[in-house]
């Protein structure tokens, strides 16, 4: 059986629509999931998206969120706002899932494509790939063709063929000889003003890379951000994707 697999990351305790991704996976017969981290902060369920993370996925890598929650770090880096939701976050995990947040490595290999949150050029540091010059710094870390990252909640791909070009996309054919740092997109909280969640179906036989946006409840998601009393700019921002 070829594998097809569903890479997908910045959840940030968005059930809804991480349930959404996986059902869409689910109609397109993807049989491998990954993640490529943040699976809490921001929003009300990390704990739900937490067992659903961990009991499905093979490989999934620390995100920054995963990071400062499980470790008692100080958050001067954060804005104020995510520093609030990291502090409440840690309250609802169980000592347990602490533990699986701390112990995820920063990046994998995959089959032969690698994964991480931030960029392979320093993980631990959770730099921005925002330009074709902080993709170059990744290139020079990237030994397999193929690295899909999050982070930015931007999906985008950046290609390294001779020149380093930035590229949006809904298809994308991998190539030899010509590496690819594919950016996911973002499940829970997407950043490029389209507010539906955003992951990737990867197909290795074929070389296909497609970007799948799916619409989900996000009343839902909203309700549960103010029954808990997390801020409501955490609710009102998923309307517009940003
Ligand atoms: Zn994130």
């Amino acid at each position: 059986m070829s594998k097809k697999y569903a890479i997908f990351g910045d959840i940030h305790g968005n059930l809804q629509a991480l349930e959404a991704v996986y059902a869409d996976a689910e109609d397109h017969d993807v049989n491998t999931y990954v993640c490529v981290g943040d699976i809490v902060g921001y929003n009300a369920n990390p704990s739900e998206c937490l067992e659903k993370i961990r009991t499905t996925c093979v490989a999934v890598v620390r995100g920054n969120h995963d990071h400062y929650v499980a470790n008692d770090e100080c958050l001067e880096d954060f804005h104020p706002l995510a520093a609030s939701v990291i502090d409440w976050t840690r309250k609802q995990l169980t000592k347990d899932q602490l533990q699986y947040l701390k112990n995820l490595r920063l990046s994998r290999m995959v089959d032969g494509f690698t994964i991480v949150h931030s960029t392979l050029d320093m993980p631990e540091r959770w730099g921005y790939v925002i330009d074709v010059l902080d993709a170059e710094a990744n290139f020079n870390y990237q030994t397999s063709s193929v690295c899909f990252h999050g982070h930015t909640h931007v999906p985008v791909v950046f290609e390294r063929d001779g020149q380093v070009t930035r590229k949006n996309f809904t298809t994308y054919t991998t190539r030899l000889g010509c590496k690819c740092f594919v950016n996911t997109g973002s499940v829970g909280q997407p950043r490029d003003g389209d507010p539906r969640a955003s992951y990737i179906l990867y197909e290795p036989d074929k070389r296909r890379v497609t970007l799948r946006r799916i619409p989900y409840d996000l009343s839902k998601t909203q309700e549960a951000i103010r029954a808990v009393g997390l801020p409501d700019r955490l609710a009102q921002r998923l309307e517009h994707g940003k």
